[in-house]
């Protein structure tokens, strides 16, 4: 006689990596700006499956809409200042507030994130045997008294000031980094991102790119604060993305500077805004607040080398692109 085979039993070991042919990746911080378009290139590829933790302080469901119920994507709402238990082969690090606005607001709070959030996930990585990758900022040069940073230069911040929460909570958790890979063999990867602008950035995040946008869109007089002078670096998130990829696959632990080393004063990056979106407007100058750098380019070199990247999109098509999407969101249609 015929004997039917019972049906297998699931083995526990199909959910080890071993078995395993997709590529789990978590996204903390993947309801962000960066984060989502993060999440959006790793999808693309179909042995990714995504995981984003987000505990949404500035991020929002909004930007991952496209995602919500794929098959290969799972999003959590989670503050990863608290433990966090997931099986994954890769962790982009993200969360962390980055407009100096939220970032101020409850600063203990950034600490935190910054701090107890990093540690949770290399205690994670260290569990599961996972790769890490911390975004880290220009911020950790703080007001920079070498021009243009390279990664070598310590930096100069302040660290009882009041962007101290933000910088300081970076440099300690580039630190826990880098002691988890001596301490514990971690595979780590550390980049230090340069600022960074592009569709879903928060409208009224108070970021100069944002604002100044928004502003040219609303009619409203674009805000310069002073002295106008100061310098930035501005990468679009496209080109951000890319380079966040390339240093997770590649062998360089960092940290490895990612930016445009296009450098603008602000009161150029105003003026190239009134051109582009609204000749009309007006440009007033603010007081600024405390501690602003005076000046940040990123010194490239280590990721043309090592990385083989360098940004492709200019200030001009990138506010185009960002014109694009402000507009949509603001319902203010272009006038023919
Ligand atoms: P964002 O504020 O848009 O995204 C941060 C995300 O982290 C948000 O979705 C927020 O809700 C989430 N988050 C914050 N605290 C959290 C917590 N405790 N637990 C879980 N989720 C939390 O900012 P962004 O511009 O996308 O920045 C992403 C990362 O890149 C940040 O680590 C930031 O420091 C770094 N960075 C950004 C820039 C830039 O110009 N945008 C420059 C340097 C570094
Ligand atoms: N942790 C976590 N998820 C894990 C493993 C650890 O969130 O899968 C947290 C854990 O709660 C701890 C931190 O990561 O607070 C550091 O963990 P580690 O094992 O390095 O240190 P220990 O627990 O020995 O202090
Ligand atoms: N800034 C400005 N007007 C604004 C917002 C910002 O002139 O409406 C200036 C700000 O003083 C700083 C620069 O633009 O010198 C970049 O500020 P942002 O908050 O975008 O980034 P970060 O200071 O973190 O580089």
């Amino acid at each position: 006689h015929t004997r039917t085979k019972p049906p297998p039993t699931p083995s526990p070991l199909r959910f080890s990596k071993f078995f395993q042919s997709n590529m789990r990746i978590l996204v903390t911080g993947g309801a962000g700006f960066i984060g989502s378009h993060l999440v959006d290139k790793l999808m693309e590829n179909e042995k990714n499956e995504v995981i984003v933790v987000d505990n949404y302080f500035t991020g929002s469901k909004d930007n991952l809409s496209r995602w919500i119920g794929h098959p290969r994507f799972e999003l959590i709402r989670h503050d990863v200042t608290e433990p966090l238990l997931v099986e994954v082969d890769q962790i982009y690090h993200l969360a962390c507030p980055a407009s100096p606005i939220f970032y101020k607001y409850n600063p203990v709070k950034t600490i935190k994130t910054n701090v107890i959030g990093t540690l949770n996930m290399l205690g994670l990585a260290k569990r599961v045997g996972a790769r890490i990758l911390f975004t880290s900022t220009s911020e950790v040069y703080g007001d920079p008294l070498v021009h243009p940073q390279p990664e070598s230069y310590w930096g100069n911040v302040n660290p009882i000031g009041v962007r101290s929460c933000y910088d300081e909570g970076k440099r300690v958790a580039e630190t826990l980094m880098f002691d988890y890979h001596r301490q514990h063999g971690i595979e780590i990867r550390v980049a230090r991102i340069f600022n960074t602008y592009g569709p879903r950035m928060n409208i009224d995040d108070g970021r100069v790119v944002s604002n100044f946008i928004a502003q040219a869109l609303r009619g409203e007089p674009l805000t310069i604060q002073k002295p106008g002078s100061q310098t930035r670096s501005f990468c679009y998130v496209s080109d951000l993305v890319d380079g966040l990829i390339r240093l997770m696959e590649g062998d360089n632990t960092g940290p490895i500077n990612l930016g445009n080393p296009g450098e603008f004063t602000v009161l150029e990056l105003a003026d190239t805004v009134k051109e582009l979106i609204n000749p009309q407007v007006e440009i007033k100058t603010v007081e600024n607040t405390p501690d602003d750098p005076r000046q940040r380019k990123p010194d490239i070199t280590k990721a043309k080398e090592l990385l083989g990247w360098e940004p492709k999109v200019k200030l001009r098509d990138g506010l185009s692109l960002m014109e694009e999407d402000f507009r949509a969101r603001l319902s203010i249609s272009k006038k023919k």
